[in-house]
């Protein structure tokens, strides 16, 4: 069974591993800001994600 949280999809998106549409938007520090990676049908859609990975 596949595990959402390894490898960790929002921890190779702060690396840079994975880009999103839009990549990363913002960073501040401790938080990455950018758009959401599956599919939406919400445009615009955007997640803040912590740098250091937290547990799902
Ligand atoms: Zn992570």
């Amino acid at each position: 069974m596949s595990n959402i949280n390894d490898p960790c999809l929002g921890c190779a998106i702060v690396r840079g591993d994975t880009r999103t549409t839009g990549g990363v938007l913002a960073r501040a520090p401790g938080f990455v800001l950018h758009a959401v990676a599956s599919p939406s049908p919400v445009s615009g859609w955007v997640v803040l994600t912590s740098e250091q990975h937290v547990r799902g």
